[in-house]
């Protein structure tokens, strides 16, 4: 899996070579040869139209040599790599043209300045290549113009031996700015990066942006797993992530187990997107957490990455596992967390009703946001933004703790309670101890609560979640499968999974025909229950032929309108 470094040299571009870098040098050496072009044809002996050639061909050098470093930054790579080979072709027919012999070897010195650029920019592959073509063509052209086979000799190998050490040198000093263990940038390469990006931010304000990302608990992966596995996951994350990020940008290993991504052009936003990309990608299932900043004129290196640190704290300090963009109202978790804080939550409970008896055994906890201007909002229209926010975890121990208090102070015999958990929330380590600090201070019996979590998180196959169920269960408190039938299941997992209750998904109630007591996909359903020993729920029953169908094919437990709505107590 591990990739030598002499692999990597052949496939990527030594990080010196920037746009900046790629546009500046071939741009000048264009230019500079293309005025060296012309000295020569101006002294050179021999007629006049070989003379005016050469004097054009050094002008077009030189003219396209301004159009490189003026217009160089809209080129792609592949048309530098063009240019560097017209470049050599130019040089050739200059060579031949002089067909003096001095002058011809005199013009034959400017092939240097394409080998050059191609070792110090190019990727090795591509550099080979030139170098090859550059030294036929030196060869070639000075043959023909009858310069002794001896002369060409010291002249094509004396470029042989600049391109060879010149290619070293820049390859040792560039191991200098790399970490050796996942061959990225380390933090002095990073850095100097940063600093080429912030002056030309400085000079074209286009957009510039720095990504933190933090491995979560990476100390417990290297004290559970050895030293080996904590460098795996470091090697799996360079891996995964370099295809991902765009051409351009500067992906580095900052520190430990800290990464960070310069984005030259992209602004705050779009960075925070692509950082919650890079985190989906994790290896391992690991988590991470990361903080983004834009660059503001006037900001020097360490003021931004300072920026995104602030950012990546916010995101260690609310939940981890999330990104913060700093200064980004929408990604911060702080105006759901505030209305937290001022009360501005509240629970809807909606009854669950046993069919055979008619009778309320237990409720369902539902989330509303009662905002001071926009009024009630419901839990989809912000349950989302908080999951991505990290303002989840608030949110979920907000409803833990009404639930239980609604349970525990209501007069009358006490009934279960479901309560809605994210993914999010049975990925932080805490989470068990947290339901158990809840239960134990309202003295509530874990046989009182239901966790209700939606199929896709037995999809995830994350040992944190199944070690959480599983120590909820130990707790005494239900496992209930949410939206059962509405995306994919993966029936085959049901038997491993510590659930008791399935909630069928309201769409498979919703498709009921009114003129039939037929239900195939129900039936199935309740008969898959019945043989794991679970029990089953249909939700949003909203019509007494619904409920009739129901409960010919043996549903016990119903929740929907037809017998109640959410309601606050
Ligand atoms: P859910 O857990 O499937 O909740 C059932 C939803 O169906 C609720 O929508 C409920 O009001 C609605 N409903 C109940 N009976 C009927 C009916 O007869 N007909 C129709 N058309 N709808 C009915 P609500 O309250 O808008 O909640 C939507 C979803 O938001 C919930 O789906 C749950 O996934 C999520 N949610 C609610 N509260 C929380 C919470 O505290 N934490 C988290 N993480 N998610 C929550
Ligand atoms: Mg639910
Ligand atoms: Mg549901």
């Amino acid at each position: 899996m591990e990739v030598s470094q002499f692999d990597r040299a052949l496939a990527q571009a030594p990080s010196v070579a920037g746009m900046r870098a790629l546009r500046l040098s071939t741009g000048g050496f264009f230019f500079a040869g293309g005025i060296l072009g012309i000295f020569a044809a101006l002294t050179m002996d021999g007629d006049g139209v070989a003379r005016v050639t050469v004097t054009g061909i050094g002008l077009l050098g030189a003219i396209s040599g301004l159009g490189i470093l003026a217009l160089g930054q809209h080129l792609p790579r592949q048309g530098y790599h063009a240019a560097v080979m017209l470049g050599t072709l130019m040089v050739s027919a200059a060579v031949i043209l002089a067909d003096g012999r001095e002058t011809s070897v005199a013009l034959s010195t400017v092939y240097l300045f394409g080998v050059i650029d191609a070792i110090l920019l190019f990727t090795l592959r591509v550099a080979l290549m030139q170098i090859a073509l550059s030294e036929v063509a030196c060869a070639a052209s000075l043959a023909i113009v009858g310069v002794p086979v001896g002369d060409i000799v010291v002249i094509a190998g004396s470029s042989v031996v600049v391109a060879v050490s010149v290619g070293w040198l820049s390859r040792a000093a560039q191991a200098a700015e790399e970490d050796p263990l996942t061959l990225l940038l380390n933090r002095r390469g990073f850095d100097r990066r940063l600093e080429e990006e912030l002056s030309c931010f400085h000079r074209t304000g286009s957009h510039l942006s720095v990504v933190v990302l933090d491995l979560d608990h990476f100390k417990t992966i290297n004290d559970e797993g050895g030293h080996d596995r904590g460098d795996r996951v470091l090697v799996e994350c360079a891996r995964v992530w370099g295809p991902v990020v765009p051409e351009g940008s500067s992906l580095a290993r900052y520190g430990g187990d800290e990464f960070a991504l310069l984005l030259p052009g992209l602004p705050l936003g779009p960075a925070a997107d692509l950082a919650d990309e890079l985190r989906s990608l994790s290896p391992y299932g690991v988590r991470i957490s990361s903080g983004v900043a834009a660059a503001q004129q006037g900001d020097s290196g360490s003021t931004l990455v300072n920026r995104a640190d602030v950012a990546l704290y916010e995101a260690k300090t609310t939940g981890r596992d999330r990104t913060v963009a700093h200064g980004d109202p929408d990604r911060s978790a702080s105006e759901l967390e505030q209305a937290i804080e001022d009360g501005q939550m509240v629970l809807h409970l909606q009854p669950v009703v046993q069919l055979s008896t008619d009778e309320v055994t237990g409720y369902e906890a539902l989330v509303r946001w009662r905002h001071p201007t926009k009024g009630l909002i419901p839990p989809l229209d912000f349950v989302p933004e908080a999951e991505r926010t990290g303002a989840i975890h608030s949110l979920g121990a907000w409803v833990l703790e009404e639930a239980a208090r609604l349970t525990m102070t209501c007069a009358g015999p006490r009934r279960r309670i479901g309560v809605n958990v994210s993914v999010h929330e049975l990925r932080t380590d805490s989470y068990l101890e947290r339901v158990a600090e809840v239960l134990g201070r309202w003295q509530m019996p874990g046989r009182l609560l239901v966790v209700e979590v939606t199929e896709s998180v037995f999809d995830l196959d994350d040992p944190l979640v199944l070690e959480n169920l599983c120590g909820l269960r130990e707790l005494g408190v239900g496992i209930a499968i949410d939206d059962f039938g509405a995306g994919y299941s993966s029936l085959g997992r049901l038997e491993e999974l510590p659930i008791d209750l399935i909630k069928v998904d309201g769409s498979l109630i919703e498709a009921i025909r009114p003129d039939t007591y037929e239900a195939p996909i129900l039936e199935a359903i309740v008969a898959m229950a019945r043989s794991l020993g679970v029990r089953v729920l249909a939700e949003r029953v909203e019509t007494a032929h619904q409920a009739a169908v129901l409960k010919r094919l043996g549903y016990d437990l119903v929740q929907g309108y037809l017998f109640g709505r959410p309601q606050p107590r």
